[in-house]
């Protein structure tokens, strides 16, 4: 099948070159990221190849679909960057990469908490300039500490898996309760509790109507004094500015992002020589205790090589007129 490819970057062109010979796909990688400018990039092409900042609204779907695109394949997890509906009614079917690596986010969000608290990007710092003071760098034993996890889905299981091993209390919310996650000791609980009670709250939901701004003033108002505040899931899920107002008053004490809401014109580019025009993402970057990688959490090369066969497969089992994995 023909795919349009689109935010085609290097790395992700050698996973897909390595996994192409064994389907009968033509990729035409595109650098550009779709949207209503860059849709007719897909003439000719059956299915387009989407990733998590890609815009395939309904006015993107309309020019698809004019263009006979028959199949949009995510190859990413999430789709709330996909208007589902609008894609139903120009009989688009949608599909995605459900698992590909949960321990890839977990582990990034052990890295974000770790770094946080043991403040390992300044101690790298400091000892190349050869200051071997501790000033600043006090971080807390993570062992006996109590982290809340919102959203206990392969990713929210994988994390609270490791942080049972570093002797953590480990609760839970979400819209589920499950067997897997009470059998690692996730105790459950309602999403104000886990506020109130949690040193460390991260997020592991996904974001859709019912999940957007679910840290708003008042969730952060319910949280302990001087709590870290961990987002590996969806920029949409934080309202960014509450957080900057909960850093300035120091009830959220550490900070520490892979995704962030407006990210869709800043993250996966090289933007070093240029301005970059959001005051709220540049006053997030001015505080000493945030800690913001650009969506690399699911960045492994096991990932990466799960993300190019199952997009593959899911490609050839849609030509083949069977639907996997559909959203
Ligand atoms: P999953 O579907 O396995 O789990 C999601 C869990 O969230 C489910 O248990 C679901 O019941 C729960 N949930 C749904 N609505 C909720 C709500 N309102 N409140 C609380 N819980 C709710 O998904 P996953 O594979 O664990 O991925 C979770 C999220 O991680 C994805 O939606 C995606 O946005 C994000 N993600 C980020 C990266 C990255 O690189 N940063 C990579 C992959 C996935």
């Amino acid at each position: 099948m023909k795919i349009a490819f689109f935010s085609a970057k290097p790395y992700e062109k050698d996973f897909f070159n390595h996994a192409l010979p064994d389907f009968q796909h033509e990729i035409n990688y595109l650098e550009v990221k779709l949207d209503t400018h860059t849709a007719n990039f897909a003439a000719g092409a059956e299915a387009v190849c989407v990733f998590v900042n890609d815009i395939v609204n309904a006015a993107v779907l309309t020019q698809l679909a004019a263009q006979g695109v028959k199949l949009i394949a995510l190859r990413c997890a999430g789709y709330n960057n996909v208007d589902l509906k609008a894609a139903a009614q120009h009989g688009i079917a949608v599909v995605r990469v459900p698992a590909y690596s949960p321990y890839s986010v977990a582990e990034h969000t052990i890295a974000l908490i770790l770094t946080l608290n043991r403040k390992t990007h300044r101690a790298y710092n400091r000892v190349r300039e050869n200051n071997f003071s501790l000033d600043g760098l006090l971080g807390f034993d993570l062992h006996g500490k109590t982290v809340g996890l919102i959203g206990l889905g392969k990713i929210g299981l994988a994390t609270a898996q490791i942080l049972k091993g570093f002797g953590c209390k480990v609760l839970g919310y979400d819209v589920q309760t499950t067997a897997e996650a009470v059998a690692v000791g996730v105790e459950f609980t309602t999403f104000d509790a886990l506020l109130q009670q949690s040193d460390i709250v991260s997020l592991h939901c996904p974001l859709n109507p019912h999940t957007k701004y679910l840290i708003n003033e008042q969730a952060i108002g319910k949280m302990k004094n001087g709590v870290m505040l961990i987002n590996t899931s969806r920029g949409g899920l934080i309202d960014t500015k509450a957080v900057i107002q909960g850093l300035k008053s120091k009830k959220i004490a550490y900070l520490g992002l892979d995704v962030y809401e407006e990210e869709g014109d800043l993250f996966f580019e090289d933007l070093s020589t240029e301005v970059i025009a959001d005051d709220t993402f540049t006053r997030l970057l001015t505080f000493p205790n945030v800690l913001i990688t650009g969506h690399q959490a699911f960045f492994t090369q096991n990932a990466m090589q799960s993300i190019a066969q199952t997009t593959l497969q899911n490609i050839r089992s849609f030509e083949q007129g069977e639907l996997r994995n559909q959203v």
